[in-house]
């Protein structure tokens, strides 16, 4: 990747609400990546989470002020789709419509 890759995260409860920006996932030629807006619409991994919360250890949560839905991602399956996302050149990403 030889430019830096933006991508707008967004929820619509496939198709239930309009569309609602969460945040949005940047990904560095060097490999660093980072998201906007922590804690509002979503939490990054904390190894010293605790149980039962709504941050996860090693995932990313999701949280749409639009509908109830909590989603939760591993990281490192994070980065991966972020990276297949920037391969195909998509600018937007329906959290909803994850598998
Ligand atoms: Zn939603």
């Amino acid at each position: 990747m030889a430019e830096e890759y933006r991508v707008g995260i967004v929820c619509t409860d496939k198709g239930q609400h309009p569309r609602v920006r969460l945040t949005m996932a940047r990904r560095e030629p060097d490999g660093s990546h980072g998201m906007t807006y922590a804690f509002r619409n979503f939490a990054p991994p904390m190894s010293d989470a605790e149980p039962q919360t709504a941050v996860g250890r090693n995932s990313y949560v999701f949280r749409c002020p639009s509908c109830p839905r909590m989603p939760q991602v591993e990281a490192t399956r994070w980065w991966e789709i972020i990276d297949r996302l920037a391969a195909a050149g998509l600018k937007e990403l329906d959290i909803s419509l994850l598998p």
